[in-house]
């Protein structure tokens, strides 16, 4: 616990100011909604105008969300977690979603250890960017695979793996920096957020692609033994 605390440290000025920032910004956006769901509610030809409004609104609160994220390190809460159960959970929250766009999830789990000194909500947050990026990679659907194996030491690898529209190596670079995107409903702050929380844990996330041909993040995690309490 303590050298993951240690090692949030790096974040903490970053992560300060981000939830400042976001929390200041969010309590503006909540009026302006409410007001904004007043004025659509009676019958005008500016409605359009209001949709407009909204959705911007709405964006604007899935930044400040991913914002928030950053500042989360200060709050970790470390604990021996299997990533087997974790990425159930995970996979079954986003079943409807992968279903919408046609997207299959196939998971292959190495038997292996695979218990991680982790903070559970975040890393489910890691595998949530991921696997939303590799379902919006496949606008006309295909598998996803989720493959978890050992290193044969002391590490776990998880891999995304995707057959979608991959990364132009130009842009590879580009992956991670913050609000770097190529979506038109994208925040470009998915990819850099996962990465720090990764790095938070003593872990490292390595990204293969090809255009046109698909991609696979690889995030590499260290093990620990099952129930280890501290
Ligand atoms: P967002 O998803 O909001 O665009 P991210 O930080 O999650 O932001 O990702 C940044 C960019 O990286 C994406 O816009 C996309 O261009 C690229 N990217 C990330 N994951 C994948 C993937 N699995 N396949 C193709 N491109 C990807
Ligand atoms: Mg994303």
């Amino acid at each position: 616990t303590e050298a993951l605390l240690i090692n949030s440290e790096k974040l903490t000025i970053a992560g300060q100011l981000a939830a400042g920032i976001a929390h200041e910004i969010r309590n503006p956006i909540t009026a302006i909604k409410g007001f904004m769901h007043l004025m659509r509610s009676g019958k005008s030809e500016k409605q359009m105008y209001y949709d407009i409004v909204s959705s911007e609104i709405e964006r604007i609160e899935m930044i400040l969300s991913e914002l928030l994220i950053l500042a989360k390190p200060q709050l970790i809460h470390s604990e021996c977690k299997d990533l087997r159960a974790l990425l159930s959970q995970v996979t079954t929250l986003l079943e409807s979603q992968a279903n919408m766009n046609n997207v299959q999830i196939l998971m292959e789990f190495e038997p292996c250890n695979t218990y991680v000194q982790c903070d559970e909500n975040q890393l489910k947050q890691v595998c949530i960017n991921f696997i939303k990026n590799a379902i919006e990679a496949m606008p006309h659907g295909g598998d996803l695979f989720i493959h978890l194996k050992s290193n044969h030491t002391d590490r776990i690898l998880l891999r995304f793996i995707d057959h979608g529209c991959g990364v132009p190596e130009h842009i590879l670079a580009k992956l991670g920096q913050p609000f770097f995107t190529t979506k038109e409903k994208g925040t470009g702050l998915g990819f850099m957020v996962s990465k720090k929380i990764i790095e938070n844990h003593h872990g490292t996330v390595t990204v293969m692609s090809k255009e046109n041909k698909g991609t696979t993040v690889e995030v590499s995690l260290p093990t620990v033994p099952k129930n280890r309490t501290d």
